[in-house]
């Protein structure tokens, strides 16, 4: 069978590729092993934030009194929860299904492998494209440490289908993933510990606000372990035994369920990549602006190129693939991703980071101003604390936006926009904003 375009694997990446593929009139065949939509719909962004919306809800009940509201006896039942969530995984799926479909691709399911830049086999055929762009994104790591293999450990395949909460659940790992089941359990009432080898949490994000959110959720009950290393793992019967390291020597913990939350590492074995030599850097593929590698007819996207590990980079590493491939000029650039960590309050970040600029050397102004100066944000935050920093360049270029507070994560994207554009302080504040709104706080703070 002849296809212009050949996609392995039904993430972000490889779904929006072959929707833009088929958009573009370009033949697509789209390969997928599991589930269309990947980590991101079925096991990572969309479940989660189903769950976390859960317990925002659940929270705003019980702290309803202080907005004047009554609620009496509040509750949740968390296998609806999860039955929730399910239903908006199968639903996003349909939808992506149906655009597919109506974009004239090809759907197969079965595991692809490559036996050449132009020939992909997959469930019994063989398939043969003139371009073909790999998308297999990522898997969860499991670190060697001591006795792991005779542990029952949770990731986040087994913490999303947790039908109890547990009474107690350590996290190993306090960045992104780590710290939105923390936030969730946490609102659930499981006592949940935190063990970071890093100095903060949510490494990547601004270090300030990162820890003005640990300090509010360890008000809330978290317990954090910074700067400490797991060195070891014992199952007892009912529960684990974490045995750890710090400066100040070595300690213990025992837990009724652990989540390795480590990091993620991209899919490249097991498939026949190694077949078309690709050229790598630091153990990843070389790719140029337009997602291509080595091999001039061979695109790499989503996490498996392993820059960002987000879904909307893999979205728009796609998109430029496929317009390169249909003859439009594009080029993928990582100046302005956003960055978010959904927990209650949410943290957000564009740009560069005050630690990524002092790291280059790079001289910068900073503007921050407490989340309290937008309107909006105190009529619907009672006594919640955030703030939002501003950096821009000596020559006053917007150069990275951060905050904590709700909803950074919609706000976001304001920031990057401007960012991406390169506005200067002026020019951004030449835009006007919408009142009374949370992103008002831009405008303050410039
Ligand atoms: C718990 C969790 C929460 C997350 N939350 C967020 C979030 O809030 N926001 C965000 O931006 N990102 C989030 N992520 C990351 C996000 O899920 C990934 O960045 C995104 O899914 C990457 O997309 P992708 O297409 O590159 O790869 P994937 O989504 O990993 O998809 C790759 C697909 O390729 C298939 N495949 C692999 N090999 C083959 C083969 N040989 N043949 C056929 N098919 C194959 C796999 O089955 C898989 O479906 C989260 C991840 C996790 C685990």
């Amino acid at each position: 069978m002849n296809y212009q375009v050949a996609i392995i694997g039904g993430g972000p990446a490889g779904y929006s590729a072959a929707e833009a593929a088929g958009k573009a009139g370009l033949s697509t065949v789209l390969f997928e092993r599991q589930n269309l939509g990947g980590v991101c719909l079925n096991e990572g962004c969309i479940p989660t934030k189903t769950l976390l919306y859960s317990a925002k809800v659940f929270d705003s009940a019980r702290q309803a009194s202080k907005y004047g509201v009554g609620v009496e006896k509040v509750s949740f039942d968390l296998p609806k929860i999860i039955a929730r969530k399910q239903k908006v995984v199968r639903k996003l799926v349909l939808g992506i299904k149906a655009k597919l479909s109506a974009h004239g691709v090809t759907l197969v399911q079965g595991e692809a492998t490559i036996l050449s830049p132009t020939t992909v086999q997959c469930a019994g055929e063989t398939y043969h494209c003139r371009h073909l762009i790999i998308c297999t994104g990522s898997q969860t790591v499991i670190p060697s440490i001591e006795g792991i293999d005779s542990v029952n450990y949770w990731t986040h395949h087994q913490a999303l289908e947790c039908k109890e909460p547990p009474a107690s659940l350590t996290v190993v790992g306090g960045g992104v993933i780590g710290m939105e089941f923390a936030s969730f359990f946490n609102s659930l009432g499981t006592k949940v510990t935190v063990i970071e080898m890093m100095d903060e949490i949510v490494g990547g994000m601004d270090k300030e606000l990162a820890a003005m959110l640990r300090a509010d959720y360890t008000k809330r009950g978290i317990v954090f372990l910074l700067n400490t290393k797991v060195v070891s793992l014992s199952q007892n019967k009912q529960d684990v035994t974490i045995y750890y390291e710090h400066e100040a020597g070595t300690g213990s913990i025992t837990t009724e369920k652990i989540l390795m939350s480590v990091g993620r590492r991209p899919v490249t074995r097991g498939f026949g990549l190694e077949t078309l030599s690709l050229v790598t850097e630091h153990g990843r593929i070389t790719v140029d602006k337009q997602m291509r590698t080595s091999q001039p007819n061979v695109y790499v996207c989503g996490d498996l190129t392993g820059f960002s590990l987000l879904a909307h980079t893999a979205i728009r590493e796609a998109e430029v693939a496929v317009n390169t491939i249909a003859g439009k000029e594009d080029a993928m650039n990582y100046r302005a991703i956003p960055a978010v960590v959904y927990t209650n309050p949410e943290i957000a970040g564009v740009g560069e980071t005050e630690e990524s600029l002092r790291q280059k050397g790079v001289r910068y102004h900073v503007s921050k101003l407490p989340m309290s100066f937008s309107g909006r944000f105190v009529a619907e935050n009672e006594g919640v604390n955030g703030l939002c920093k501003i950096l821009a360049s000596e020559e006053n270029i917007l150069l990275g936006a951060h905050i904590l507070g709700n909803p950074a994560s919609e706000i976001i994207a304001l920031a990057a926009t401007a960012i991406e554009q390169q506005l200067t302080v002026d020019q951004w504040k030449r835009v006007i904003f919408p009142h009374p709104s949370v992103c008002e706080i831009f405008r303050e703070v410039i």
